[in-house]
This record gives structure tokens, C-alpha cells and sequence, in this order.
């Protein structure tokens, strides 16, 4: 029986699974994930669990086939390497697979890419895009970005680092524009981002606006979306402006990148789907006032989940 391993390295966590031949999730896993760690010493708890799920799979007679990493950041899918990831700094140009077959010490295959291209993959194989031509997967999260299926494949652009949308530059008024990692202000990520959004509701707050939020979170650097969420129900005056603003730009990136591509499914998935109508349904009002063009476009949230991440990173063994 072959095995397979995936892994999905974020910013916080890392997620792992062992699946089977039909690439049935068999087990998942976690470690934390520790920015401040260099890389070999990052890998060290990954290698450990690999080792672990190799022996389950000793144990069951059959062997870890291949493994699939996804991660945050530009990858170099050819070479397997980590570009340049602004959550995982210490990792930048470091040779993720090869360091890895160095210390696995053992014929398996290793494929690694960006996580965004990663559930795009899974959302396409396994998820709500199954049987499509085109797919636009869309995870609204501490940030935005954009995995793009067309014509049946993913498409990596030249350097690996497609599907950057949350960083294309929107056209905002002086006094809502904000800096951004990518060093650039006023980009779609510092406008409507999971992040943005609390970054306004503390700039408003210390503006002298009147919000519970700093109760409800207990203190103004706790606030979650999970608070905005709970203070726009309670009728929140901050909390509504901040939602409807990140509803107003959402609308506007996703359908500028609905322009350029002609895709007519898009899939959308993180922790800000918890938002629910508030946000989504706002957005997909608006995006529907832009859309003149009558072709049908198909709004969906994502049938995996949290898995996505996991299931994408095996389905790299088999592109
Ligand atoms: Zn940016």
C-alpha cells in the first residue's frame, strides 16, 4: 500500500496528514510554527513527524510514497525551494526539499508550492471546482490572494509567485490609504484584508470613535474578527462602517480580477467566510452592480475547508 504525507506550513501553525493511495485523509497532525527559528532548526519537528507517519505506514506494510509541502510565501516549484515569504523570514532561499532528502535520507519524491496554489489544487480536484475549466480560488484570511486554475491547470506564472492579487493597487482616497508588507500603500491587502480590517477599527477607536470593541476583545490590541463579528450584530457603529469598507474593496478586487480572466466560478475560503452574509453577501451585491457583461458568474465557499491546504499539497505529487 502507498502512502502519502502532506504538510501545510503557515505562518502560526503546521498541519500535517497522512493519506492513502486514493489519497483518503487518514490522520492529521499539528506543530506550532516558530518565526523566530532558523531553518534547520524549523524543519527539525517536520522531520519528526514525516519519520512518524513512515513508521504508521511500516506498520500497515506499505510505505511513504511522496510528500506534498505547502507553505506561505514565493516558491520556486522546479527547484523546490522557498523564494521569499514575508511570515517565515529566516526560511527565505532556503532549499526546502533538498535539505529535506538530505535528512529523510530515503528515495521519496517531495514537491513543495505556495499554500494559495496548493488549495486552489485540492478546491479543483476534490472541492467545488471538480469538473470545471476554470476555478478562481480565493482565500479571504489575514490576507487576499488568488489561486488561479485555467484550462484545467494551475497556472504558477513565471516566477512562481501568481496570484498575488491582494497586492494590485487600488485606486483610494488619501485619508483610508494604508502601508502594506509588500511596501507598497493603499494594495487591495492593506484595504480588505482579515488584517486591514482590525488595523482600521484601531485606527478609528484612536481617533476618538466610540466602539465596545475594546471591551469585548478586553483591550484594544485583542480584537479579532471573530469581536468585529459579534459587535456588528450588537449594532456597533464601528464594526459596520469597517465591515461595509472591506465589503465595498472585496467587491472591487474580486471583480477586477473577475475582468481580467473571464472565470466563472470563484471560490472563496479562510476565516473570514465566518463573516458570512455581512461580508459576502454585501460583496457579491456589489460585485453584481459592476457586472455588465451578463456571462454567469458563480459564487462558492469552499467544500474542504482547513483541509484544503493539506489535500492540495499531495495532489503536487500528481500534476
Ligand atoms: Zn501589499
Amino acid at each position: 500500500m502507498k502512502y502519502y504525507v502532506g504538510i501545510d506550513i503557515g505562518g502560526t501553525k503546521i498541519a500535517y496528514g497522512l493519506f492513502d493511495e486514493k489519497r483518503n485523509l487518514l490522520q492529521k497532525k499539528q506543530t506550532a510554527s516558530d518565526d523566530k527559528k532558523e531553518a534547520e532548526e524549523f524543519f527539525s519537528p517536520v522531520i519528526d513527524m514525516i519519520h512518524e507517519f513512515m513508521q504508521e505506514a511500516e506498520k500497515q506494510g506499505g510505505s511513504v510514497e511522496g510528500i506534498g509541502i505547502g507553505i506561505t510565501g514565493f516558491v520556486d516549484f522546479e527547484k523546490g525551494a522557498l523564494t521569499r515569504t514575508a511570515s517565515l523570514p529566516k526560511l527565505n532561499n532556503f532549499p526546502v526539499v533538498d535539505y529535506l532528502k538530505s535528512r529523510l535520507n530515503q528515495d521519496v519524491r517531495i514537491a513543495m508550492d505556495n499554500d494559495c496554489h496548493c488549495g486552489a489544487l485540492a478546491e479543483y480536484r476534490h472541492g467545488v471546482g471538480k469538473g470545471r475549466k476554470n476555478m478562481l480560488y480565493c482565500p479571504v484570511s489575514t490576507g487576499i490572494s488568488t489561486g488561479m486554475i485555467l484550462d484545467g491547470r494551475l497556472f504558477r506564472g513565471s516566477n512562481g509567485a501568481s496570484g498575488e492579487s491582494g497586492h494590485m493597487i487600488a485606486a483610494v482616497p488619501e485619508e483610508i490609504r494604508m502601508d502594506c508588507s509588500c511596501g507598497n500603500a493603499g494594495c487591495f491587502n492593506s484595504l480588505c484584508s482579515g488584517k486591514a480590517i482590525i488595523n482600521y477599527v484601531r485606527k478609528w477607536i484612536e481617533q476618538g470613535e466610540s466602539s465596545i470593541l475594546p471591551e469585548l476583545a478586553g483591550g484594544m490590541e485583542n480584537i479579532t474578527a471573530r469581536h468585529l463579528n459579534e459587535a456588528y450584530e450588537k449594532g456597533d457603529a464601528v464594526a459596520r462602517r469597517a465591515v461595509e469598507q472591506m465589503a465595498h474593496y472585496l467587491a472591487i478586487w474580486i471583480f477586477d480580477v473577475y475582468m481580467l480572466l473571464n472565470v466563472d466560478c470563484i471560490v472563496f475560503s479562510g476565516g473570514l467566510l465566518a463573516m458570512g452574509d455581512k461580508l459576502f453577501g454585501q460583496l457579491e451585491k456589489e460585485f453584481e452592480q459592476y457586472h455588465t457583461n451578463g456571462f454567469p458568474v458563480h459564487f462558492y465557499k469552499t467544500q474542504l475547508g482547513s483541509d484544503s491546504g493539506l489535500i492540495g499539497a499531495v495532489e503536487l505529487l500528481f500534476e
